[in-house]
């Protein structure tokens, strides 16, 4: 790369922000010119910093050349949207934004012009598997988090510290939930079906507790291409920041060991299956799902619902709003705060 790449870090943070950090520093390439974070003030951080407020102002100020969106939630849409509007390439972490705007991100995309280049590990290694040539079905692993294997008499009970002690990845709170209950998973459907264009029917997923396989791409000639590595998002965050090429990391070199794979159990994880039916119904069905996701985790971690109501809160939510689709952002902005009204939960 020979130009210095000016880089906007909106939940600099953040787990994945912190982790960007550490890459951009290590790189006299990437240039860090405004970082934003949610509550905790960054002042100093980057030239330009900014705190909670609309991204949007900061990232007009800046003029980067890379947006990395970090932020966790629906909070991180705007500055998805003002990236892909304005063909500025976006590196995206932020899923949840992606799969809510789902269509209306797809043809802000068309109008700017610019890169989209995911920084979810699953999304980020079927990206370079894609390079290889025009995918014709693509499989997205799970580590099934830290209740894989158990049934649902066994969740009832489990609580906020059990499913924040996840096996493989450290990782924000919300995701880490989301990866106990699958949800994870069922945005990832959905984020890969905007990201390459595939219906959900060429869209899998399988268990692997070891994290080391992130993704497998199928081409139509019977070949598959997969990647493999250890589970570190330095990896992901790297490539999405200096592509197209690819940079050092400290992590190491991968050795090979037994990998095993198998289904998941969609009775227990329910919230994988409703993940994949919201897609399949489209709409702002996606954007219902992620939430009033949102929402019930929120409940889960401060204890004020059980782990198993997350997926019940979530499917009510489903069954009750009407999905249609967003015709702008108002009203797919509407179609969100309506589902997140529709959780039966108290505040
Ligand atoms: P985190 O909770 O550790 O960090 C979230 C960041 O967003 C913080 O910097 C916070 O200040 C900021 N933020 C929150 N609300 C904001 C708002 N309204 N305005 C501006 N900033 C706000 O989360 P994380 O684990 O780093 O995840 C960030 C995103 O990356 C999520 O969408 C997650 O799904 C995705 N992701 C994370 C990982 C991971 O390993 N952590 C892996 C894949 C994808
Ligand atoms: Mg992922």
């Amino acid at each position: 790369m020979a130009d210095v790449r000016r880089i906007a870090l909106l939940g600099a943070t953040g787990s994945i922000g912190r982790q960007a950090i550490e890459v951009i520093d290590a790189h006299p390439e990437l240039e860090l010119v405004a970082a934003a974070s949610g509550s905790q003030q960054i002042n100093g951080l980057a030239p330009l910093t900014q705190t909670g407020g609309d991204l949007t102002e900061l990232l007009e100020r800046a003029e980067p050349d890379l947006v990395l969106n970090a932020v966790v939630g629906f909070a991180g849409l705007a500055p998805t949207m003002w990236a892909l509007e304005h063909g500025v390439t976006l590196a995206l972490a932020n899923k949840e934004s992606l799969v809510a705007a789902g269509e209306l991100a797809l043809a802000a995309r068309e109008r700017g012009g610019g890169g989209l280049i995911p920084v979810d590990s699953e999304h980020s290694a079927l990206f370079q598997c894609a390079q290889l040539g025009e995918p014709e079905s693509l499989v997205l692993t799970a580590s099934g988090g830290p209740f894989r294997g158990r049934g649902r008499d066994e969740l009832a009970d489990a609580t906020p510290e059990q499913a924040l002690a996840h096996p493989t990845w450290s990782m924000g709170p919300k995701i880490t939930i989301d990866s106990a209950t699958l949800a994870n998973k069922g945005l990832e459907i959905v984020e890969a079906h905007f990201l390459f264009g595939l219906g959900y029917d060429r869209i899998e997923v399988v268990i692997h507790p070891r994290s080391i396989v992130h993704g497998l791409v199928r081409f139509r000639d019977g070949a598959s291409i997969a990647h493999l590595g250890y589970p570190d998002m330095r990896v992901p965050i790297s490539y999405a920041l200096t592509y197209p090429e690819r940079a050092a990391t400290p992590v190491p070199p991968l050795e090979l060991r037994t990998l095993e794979f198998h289904e998941p159990d969609t009775d227990t994880f329910r919230m994988l299956a409703l993940g994949r039916e919201a897609g399949e119904r489209g709409g702002t069905y996606p954007c219902a799902y992620n939430a009033a996701n949102e929402v019930a985790v929120q409940a889960f971690l401060e204890r004020r619902i059980g782990f198993l109501d997350i997926a019940a809160l979530v499917e009510d939510v489903l069954a009750q709003v009407d999905g249609s689709p967003a015709r702008d952002l108002d009203e797919l902005v509407e179609a969100d705060r309506r589902a997140r009204s529709l959780v039966g939960v108290t505040r």
